[in-house]
């Protein structure tokens, strides 16, 4: 039976498992880690159309049925481990050769959605697609458009990364058992188109979740949080705006990824001291 502590709700409708296999794109030419490969449903449609699967799977109790499931593919190999704790450029080099398109595959649970797209995108693996089942509330904001309700830190440090789509909405209903939320499955795809670039990624990073740590306050005010309120504190923060003509009255919300790295940039060149 399923179990509610590792997030198992299984997928049991063909098509959605056959339209996740197609949003990814994936053919013989591609090499596809999965996580959380659960009793095979998904990993088997993955097996029928990539060269290699190397799927990653915590729960000990699944390994039989994994076994049952994928008897007749000889192209996947599960790997009993928490993919978080993972080695994987080892893994990875020791099950795929390296001559074959990188993608990602996972229905995962939600409360390692992040941990787990975080670790993707700052691993050195040259994976060409992810594609990701998640929360639709969680798609809704890697997905969000400046100016949005949902466009928040997470849009912004993700989207930096990777251009992100809903490729189709998944109803609750399809899982069993059945989670409290709709999902949606996500595809993102590395980016390296920024006209501009961040001096200090870190900075980056920071820069943009200070400014969104009180998402009611204007800029002017989450910068204030973020460095001070001394007189020559505030008179450097309202000539980096003035600089970039941004309003000191605008919300996060408003500033594009551009306006980020151009923020954290110019603050970068100041003398100020982040609190
Ligand atoms: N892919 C299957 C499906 O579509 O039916 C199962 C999906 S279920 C939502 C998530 C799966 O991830 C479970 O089988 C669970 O045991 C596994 N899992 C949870 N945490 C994991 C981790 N850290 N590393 C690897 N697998 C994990």
């Amino acid at each position: 039976s399923a179990k509610k502590s590792l997030g198992q709700n299984f997928l049991t409708d063909p098509n959605v498992l056959i339209n996740i296999a197609i949003a990814a794109g994936i053919d013989n030419e591609d090499d596809v880690i999965e996580v959380g490969p659960g009793i095979g449903a998904l990993t088997e449609q993955l097996a029928r159309r990539a060269h290699q699967v190397l799927a990653f799977e915590i729960d000990q109790n699944l390994l039989d049925v994994l076994d049952d499931t994928l008897a007749e593919y000889k192209n996947v190999t599960v790997l009993n481990q928490d993919v978080l704790k993972a080695n994987l450029p080892n893994e990875i080099s020791e099950y795929f050769d390296g001559k074959h398109h990188l993608k990602m595959v996972a229905n995962l649970p939600y409360y390692i959605t992040t941990p787990i797209l975080k670790m993707f995108m700052a691993s050195p693996l040259p994976i060409e697609k992810m594609v990701v089942m998640m929360q639709k509330e969680v798609a809704d904001r890697l997905t969000a458009k400046p100016g949005t309700k949902e466009y928040g830190s997470l849009s912004v440090v993700v989207q930096y990364r990777m251009h992100t789509a809903v490729e189709f909405d998944v109803p609750a209903k399809v899982f069993v058992p059945k989670p409290k939320v709709d999902s949606a499955i996500v595809s993102l795809t590395p980016r390296d188109d920024w006209t501009i670039k961040p001096d200090d990624e870190i900075e980056f990073f920071k820069t943009v979740h200070g400014c969104f740590m009180h998402r009611r306050k204007n800029i002017w005010n989450n910068l204030q949080g973020l460095y001070g309120k001394d007189a020559s504190i505030k008179e450097t923060i309202q000539m980096v705006l003035d600089d970039l003509e941004i309003s000191p009255q605008i919300r996060p919300e408003r500033l594009t990824v551009e306006d980020f790295i151009r923020l954290a940039n110019r603050l970068g060149k100041t003398d100020m001291k982040r609190k």
